[in-house]
């Protein structure tokens, strides 16, 4: 088994610590704990910082702390409105658009022939009398 260096045994004294280390990572690095002082130096200022840590009481809530965020939490979210700003903005563009779509649809579509026009294409390509003028159109 090959033996640990002091960079993995320090990469892994946390988890020896915690007592995660079980198996050949464990045998390896307490091989290396028996030869190496510094690493067991290590581990040893790092049981006493956890210690110390464990002395630290734990923070207690402030009062009333669930009371205001079950509050927070059952309140109606704000309701989003269009600043003025914005709403002008887009009917200007809602407007920009149909005169564009308007514009571009005239020229790019033909515009369909009334049935007088297509009555004239008809009778000039076979020499028909005229429609007499209706005065309207
Ligand atoms: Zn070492």
């Amino acid at each position: 088994m090959k033996t640990m260096n002091c960079e993995e045994t320090r990469s892994l004294l946390v988890a020896l610590a915690d007592g995660e280390l079980a198996g050949p990572d464990r045998q390896r690095i307490e091989e290396h704990l028996a030869k190496c002082p510094e690493c067991t130096e290590d581990l040893s200022a790092f049981a006493d910082d956890r210690k110390t840590l464990r002395t630290i009481p734990a923070p207690e809530a402030p009062p009333f702390l669930v009371t205001r965020v079950m509050v927070r939490i059952s309140a109606p979210a704000p309701r989003m409105w269009l600043s003025p700003a914005l709403a002008a903005s887009l009917v200007l563009v809602t407007a920009a658009g149909l005169w564009l779509g308007t514009a571009l649809g005239r020229t790019l579509i033909p515009r369909r022939p009334s049935e007088e026009e297509r009555y004239c294409a008809v009778a000039s390509a076979l020499s028909l009398p005229r429609l007499p003028d209706t005065g309207g159109e």
